[in-house]
C-alpha cells in the first residue's frame, strides 16, 4: 500500500528490456515526485540502449547521441542497470513477484515478419533485422553467414529498415570504415561485388513508410546511382486523395520525381525503387538466383491486388524487411497474431483481465512502428497508470534490492552493472578513436565479460 512507501521502503520496479522504451520507462519513474521508487533495468545483453546499438545505422551517428541522456537515467541512484540477465532463464516471473511489486515488461520486437513465399528458406534470404543485427555486431548474429559476392539484392519492403539496409550495401568501404560497423562485416562489405540493390515495394509511392530525409539520402549517395520509374510514380485517383493533406507524403513524391527525372552517371552501384511489386517466389538451386514478382494494382481500399503480370529479377540475396515481430516472455500472456503482450493503454492483460502489477511499453505494447522519441510518450502513458495502481498494488515480500543480486550470484549469473557497462563503453570508444572511428564493439558476451573483468 503506498502509505507504507517512504525512501526505506520505497516501491520497487523490475523493467525487463533496457532499449528505449525502458529507459523512458525508468526516466517517467524517476521524473515523477509522488511516490519513492527504486528501479532495477534488466536487459539479456551485456549492453544497454536496444535498438540504439543495435537497430540505428552505423552511419547514422547523430541518432545514437541519445544514448547520453539515456545514461543519465541509468546514473539516478534510484536506478541500477543489470545487463546480462534473461528473464525466464536466469529471473524468474516468481522471481519478480517475490523481490518487485510491479514489473514492466519492454523486450522489444525481435523477430521478423514472413512473407510466406516459396523459397523464402533458401540460403540466401533472409531478413533485414538479421542483417541489420549482424552488420551493427549484435552478439546473436556476429556468425551469420552473408555473401556478397553477388550482382543483385532484392530488399523487400518500402519502410526506413529497408532503406537502412539498401544505403548500406550501397555506400563505400571507406564511407563505412568511418563508423562504428561490426569488424566482421566490414571486409564482407569492402569485397561486396553488388551492383544493383532493388528496394521492392509493394504499393505505390503514395504509400510508401519512409521518411523524406530517409529517402534523399538514397539520392546523394557518393557510390550508386537512383533509379525510378517515372510510370511507377503515377497515382491513382484514391491515392492522390489520400495524401492531398499530408505534407511529408507529398514531399516524398516530389523527392521520388526528382530521382526519376536523373540520368544514369556511371556511379559503381544503383539503387532501383520499385513499386507496385510483389515478390511471389524466390527461385534457386541450393540458394538464391532469382526473384519472381508480380505486377500490382491498388483495389478501392488502397491494398495491393496481383494484376497475373508477372517478371523475374537476377539476384543472389533477398532481404525481407516487412516489419519487426515480438516474440513471447515465458508466463507472460502474448497475442501471437499481433505480435505483442495484450494490454490496455500498457496494463498487462491475463485473459482479458488487467493483471495486478504487471505493465508494458515500446514495441512489445502496440507493436513496431515509430521513432525512437515515440517510445517516450508511449512508456510514460505506462507509468502514468503504474503510479494510478501503486496505491493498490499489494507489495513485494522481499523488496531489498542486495537480495536480488544474491539470488543472481548463487545462480552462477554473471550480471554486468553500470559501473562494467561504462568501462566497456569506454574501452569500445577507446579504440574506435585509434582508428578515426566513433566506436569499435565487442560481439561477443564472453569478450565483453572478460574486458570489464567480471
Ligand atoms: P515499416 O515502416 O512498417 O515498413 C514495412 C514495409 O514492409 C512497408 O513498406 C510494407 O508495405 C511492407 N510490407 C509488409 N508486408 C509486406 C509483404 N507481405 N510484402 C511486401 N511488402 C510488405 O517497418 P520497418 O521499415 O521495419 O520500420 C519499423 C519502424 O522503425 C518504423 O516506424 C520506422 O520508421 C522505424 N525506423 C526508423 C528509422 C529512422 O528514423 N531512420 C530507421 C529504421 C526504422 P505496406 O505499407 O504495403 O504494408
Amino acid at each position: 500500500m503506498a502509505d507504507q512507501l517512504d525512501a526505506n521502503r520505497p516501491l520497487r520496479i523490475a523493467i525487463i528490456g533496457a532499449g528505449p522504451s525502458g529507459i523512458y520507462a525508468a526516466e517517467a519513474l524517476i521524473k515523477q515526485t509522488e511516490i519513492n521508487v527504486s528501479v532495477d533495468v534488466f536487459d539479456r545483453l551485456p549492453t544497454p540502449y536496444g535498438l540504439v546499438r543495435y537497430g540505428v545505422a552505423p552511419d547514422h551517428q547523430t541518432i545514437k547521441s541519445v544514448t547520453k541522456v539515456m545514461q543519465k537515467v541509468l546514473q539516478d541512484p534510484r536506478v541500477r542497470f543489470l545487463g546480462n540477465v534473461e528473464f525466464g532463464r536466469d529471473l524468474t516471473f516468481a522471481d519478480l513477484r517475490r523481490h518487485y511489486d510491479a514489473v514492466i515488461y519492454t523486450v522489444g520486437a525481435s523477430s521478423d515478419r514472413h512473407l510466406g513465399i516459396p523459397g523464402e528458406d533458401l540460403p540466401g534470404s533472409l531478413s533485414a533485422t538479421e542483417f541489420v543485427a549482424w552488420y551493427n555486431g549484435h552478439p546473436d548474429y556476429q556468425n551469420l553467414d552473408i555473401r556478397l559476392n553477388v550482382q543483385g539484392v532484392a530488399v523487400v519492403g518500402m519502410g526506413n529498415v529497408a532503406v537502412d539496409v539498401t544505403r548500406i550495401l550501397a555506400k563505400s568501404a571507406e564511407e563505412l570504415r568511418q563508423t562504428d560497423i561490426a569488424d566482421h562485416a566490414l571486409p564482407v562489405l569492402a569485397q561486396s561485388q553488388v551492383s544493383d540493390i532493388y528496394m521492392l515495394g509493394r504499393r505505390g509511392p503514395a504509400q510508401a513508410k519512409f521518411t523524406t530525409k530517409e529517402l534523399r539520402e538514397l539520392g546523394e549517395l557518393h557510390n550508386a546511382d537512383i533509379v525510378v520509374r517515372p510510370e511507377e510514380l503515377e497515382l491513382d485517383e484514391r491515392s492522390a486523395a489520400s495524401i492531398a493533406g499530408e505534407p511529408a507524403l507529398l514531399k516524398n513524391l516530389e523527392v521520388l520525381r526528382e530521382f526519376a527525372a536523373r540520368p544514369l552517371t556511371g556511379k559503381p552501384r544503383r539503387v532501383h525503387l520499385r513499386f507496385f511489386v510483389s515478390p511471389v517466389a524466390i527461385l534457386g538451386e541450393g540458394r538464391v538466383h532469382k526473384i519472381r514478382l508480380e505486377k500490382n494494382r491498388l483495389d478501392e481500399n488502397l491494398n495491393a491486388v496481383g494484376t497475373g503480370e508477372f517478371e523475374e529479377l537476377e539476384v543472389g540475396l533477398v532481404l525481407r524487411s516487412v516489419g519487426y515481430k515480438g516474440v513471447p516472455l515465458p508466463e507472460v500472456p502474448f497475442d501471437q497474431r499481433k505480435g505483442v503482450i495484450p494490454n490496455q493503454s500498457g496494463r498487462v492483460l491475463r485473459e482479458g483481465q488487467v493483471a495486478v502489477g504487471e505493465y508494458t511499453a515500446g514495441w512489445i505494447k502496440r507493436g513496431p512502428s515509430g521513432v525512437i522519441g515515440t517510445n517516450k510518450a508511449d512508456a510514460t502513458e505506462t507509468v502514468k497508470l503504474l503510479l494510478q495502481d501503486a496505491p493498490h498494488l499489494p507489495l513485494a515480500p522481499e523488496p531489498n534490492p542486495e537480495a536480488v543480486t544474491r539470488l543472481l550470484q548463487a545462480r552462477g549469473v554473471r550480471y554486468v552493472t553500470l559501473e562494467h557497462w561504462l568501462k566497456l563503453d569506454a574501452l569500445e570508444c577507446a579504440l574506435g578513436q585509434a582508428q578515426g572511428r566513433p566506436r569499435v564493439k565487442l560481439t561477443s558476451v564472453d569478450k565483453m565479460l572478460e574486458a570489464v573483468g567480471n
